[in-house]
């Protein structure tokens, strides 16, 4: 379970990322966390996975509490940024032994499960390849992969598609939802709403810091007005305003 009471955080004097956010995630669900740009989704993963600080609030991830058990949350927890500097003079092999070693794992493991994601993902033969030349798809399939070597409990997962191509997507998805069958706990935001309303059991909806909607997927569905998720986050992403590429005002 992922429990976040009354979330604050302030970059600086005045940037309030997030003001006072509060949600659950249990064992077993994939919470969708959708928003527009900048707002606050990348923030909350980020203090959730015990990265960053945050000014006020009480988390709890499958009972440890943050900022105390940092240490162990990071031990339980995988986490797939939405961008990350990667040691790119590394071979994919050795990134994976180093990620491994952090993860105090056994070498025969770190091999055999890296072998089984590069295999799952289709980049075996570039593991001994280093991770400079990959290309930005196989990159991220490296970062996911790394994020779930150690098989955690928990999943943050900071739009990680970035770059897959068709194919992998599918595996992801498919994967995720095996995973959550698991009794994982996953937190995932990305922009997609289509694969959002396909594997989510539950959405959260942000925006400008605050928590606007939360409800299960069938709570979604058996709600009259719920034509899609698209449909959902178009009217609150526009507000009053209706919003639409005009060529005639664009170009005139
Ligand atoms: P996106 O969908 O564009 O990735 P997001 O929902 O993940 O956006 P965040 O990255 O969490 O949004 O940013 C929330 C707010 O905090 C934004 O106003 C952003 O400009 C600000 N912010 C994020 N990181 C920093 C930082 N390091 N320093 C200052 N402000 C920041």
């Amino acid at each position: 379970m992922i429990k976040v009471e009354n979330l604050h955080k302030t970059y600086g004097k005045d940037v309030r990322a997030l003001c006072g956010v509060s949600f659950e995630v249990r064992p077993g669900d994939i919470c969708g966390y959708i928003g527009t740009n900048g707002a606050g989704k990348s923030t909350t993963l980020k203090i959730l996975c015990g990265m960053m600080d945050y000014d006020e609030g009480n988390i709890e991830v499958r009972g440890l509490k943050l900022p105390d058990d940092r240490n162990e949350v990071k031990e339980i927890t995988g986490y797939v940024p939405e961008s990350a500097d990667m040691f790119n003079s590394l071979t994919v092999k050795e990134y994976f032994r180093f990620i491994g070693d952090v993860r105090r794992m056994q070498a025969d493991t770190i091999i055999r499960r890296s072998e089984y994601f590069a295999g799952l993902f289709g980049f075996t033969q570039h593991l001994a390849d280093s991770i400079g030349k990959l290309s930005k798809g196989n990159k991220q399939k490296v970062l996911i992969s790394s994020s779930l070597l150690h098989n955690p409990d928990v999943l943050l997962l900071d739009e990680p598609l970035n770059g897959l191509d068709a194919f992998s997507i599918m595996i992801f998805q498919d994967m995720i939802i095996k995973l959550a069958g698991r009794g994982k706990t996953i937190l995932y935001s990305s922009h997609l709403l289509d694969l959002m309303e396909k594997v989510s059991s539950r959405i959260i909806v942000i925006d400008r810091g605050k928590l606007i909607l939360d409800r299960t997927k069938q709570e979604l569905q058996n709600s009259s007005e719920f034509k899609s998720l698209e449909n959902l986050f178009r009217g609150i992403a526009a507000g009053d305003s209706k919003k639409e590429f005009v060529y005639d005002e664009a170009f005139s």
